[in-house]
């Protein structure tokens, strides 16, 4: 696959060891145009940066090297990772998010995704689990790449989970409440085992991370409310880990 090098300065001076590299990170640029994404994320004064951007027709950019800590992820935390910059690569689809209009990613721009992560996941065995958006490691902050991102298809693809329920039956179980105790402890734990970190303690931390995990795997209600479907995909998930 062709890749464009456009590298930026924002990243730190001190290479990383490849065994450090265990997850990828999904963002979208969220601004007017690929043009102002691409000169944000290269210019030394925004201080943030991503490994790669995919444009909307698909074409690939290089602006940080592997080996390098980029800052795309910001205070963040998945399964042991407590900094995501660290342990990440960072990629960026152009898209103009919720703030400007969002709109589904085009065809062109999830196969050269797909084509990306395939390369990175057995270049650095990255595990399944460990594909995730922004929002998933940051809830309190963050929404992207959000709901129109197609999870599903890129785990049909072999990047990243899923679950094996069909969604017509799972259908049946939404704003089912949940009413057995063991089954919301259950529920909880099986968060944790898929890679959410959030406190139950924390109510408003705890909804938000409810959101982000129906934003990735039930996009169909984000309530920030668990009910029985939410139970059930978190089951199955997590039964496959
Ligand atoms: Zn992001």
């Amino acid at each position: 696959m062709k890749i464009i090098k456009n590298f930026s300065p924002n990243c730190d001076r001190k290479k990383r060891t490849i065994n450090s590299i265990k997850v990828i990170v999904i963002h979208y640029t969220g601004m007017q145009s690929e043009r102002e994404s691409i000169e944000r994320l290269v210019s030394p004064s925004s201080k943030v940066s991503s490994h790669y951007l995919i444009s909307r027709k698909g074409r690939v950019f290089n602006l940080v090297q592997d080996r390098f800590v980029a800052w795309h992820a910001g205070k963040s935390c998945w399964g042991k990772h407590k900094n995501l910059n660290e342990n990440s690569i960072g990629i960026e689809l152009v898209n103009k998010g919720h703030k400007f209009g969002y709109t589904s990613f085009k065809k062109k721009q999830i196969s050269s995704l797909i084509m990306l992560c395939k390369k990175l996941i057995k270049k650095y065995k990255i595990s399944k689990k460990n594909i995730v958006g922004h929002s998933d490691i940051a809830p309190l902050r963050k929404i992207d790449p959000g709901e129109k991102f197609p999870w599903k298809y890129l785990a049909k693809n072999k990047v990243g989970i899923w679950y094996d329920h069909e969604p017509n039956f799972l259908k049946k179980y939404r704003r089912t409440k949940i009413l057995i105790k063991k089954d919301k402890k259950k529920f909880i734990k099986n968060l944790d085992k898929i890679g959410y970190c959030f406190s139950v303690k924390n109510k408003s931390f705890f909804v938000k991370t409810i959101n982000a995990f129906q934003r990735h795997f039930r996009k169909e209600l984000i309530n920030g409310i668990f009910d029985q479907e939410c139970f059930m995909i978190a089951q199955n998930l997590a039964k496959k880990l």
